[in-house]
């Protein structure tokens, strides 16, 4: 919470957020006493939880409202989800390893979390059946934004996600306008995990 302000996080929703979700109960059991390090922790088959700081700089940049539905692309271990959760009416969350979608759906319950439908797919597809979305968070990087996620996107609604080859990458933040997607800004630079699928990397 500390370094999340440090990081420049100011909107009191998304602090009170980050100070309301446990993360504690949204990564391995094993590494529980690493979360109160402002770092990213490994979560299992090769992916990670990014550090709480930059996940509040991405939610916080997509202006969410309470009556907002918003898509996350890459669940994990469902930390980013329980956030969204507390800023928007309803959360749709993909996630390509089922069995991380599962132990997300688990923690998820445990917590309490009601609002949020993790879906076991490839999110570079998006949600057609549940679209439009007021805000878009991708928490995998690619080379560009998939079209169907911008096509999926509610005119004035934000899109935030790290471009880039996974290893080095700048989080943008997009902005829908008509019916195009438009670059707004550079949030930070950062390294994610690679997005994975049909409008991604090729699946190794
Ligand atoms: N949001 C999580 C972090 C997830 S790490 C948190 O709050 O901790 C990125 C996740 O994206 C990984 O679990 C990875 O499996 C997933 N991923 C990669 N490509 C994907 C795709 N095409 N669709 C859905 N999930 C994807």
């Amino acid at each position: 919470m500390r370094a999340a302000r440090a990081q420049g996080v100011t909107d009191p929703r998304v602090l009170e957020a980050l100070r309301a979700v446990r993360r504690a109960s949204f990564v391995p059991r094993e590494l529980r006493n690493e979360v109160g390090y402002d770092c990213a922790i490994p979560i299992g088959r090769a992916q990670t939880t990014s550090q709480p700081s930059l996940i509040g700089l991405m939610i916080e940049a997509l202006e969410l409202g309470p009556e907002d539905t918003v898509l996350e692309v890459g669940t994990g271990h469902g930390y980013q989800a329980a956030l969204l959760a507390k800023l928007a009416r309803r959360v749709f969350s993909v996630e390509r390893i089922s069995e991380l979608a599962q132990v997300a759906r688990l923690n998820l319950s445990a917590q309490g979390v009601s609002n949020v439908e993790v879906v076991t797919g490839d999110g570079t597809l998006g949600l057609p059946g549940f679209a439009p979305f007021g805000g878009i968070v991708v928490a995998a990087a690619f080379l560009r934004v998939p079209a169907p996620l911008a096509a999926q996107l509610t005119p004035g609604g934000k899109l935030v996600m790290p471009v880039g080859n996974g290893g080095g990458d700048l989080v943008k933040v997009f902005e829908k306008h008509d019916s195009e997607l438009v670059e707004l800004r550079v949030l930070c630079g950062a390294r994610f995990v690679p997005l994975l699928g049909a409008n991604g990397f090729e699946v190794g």
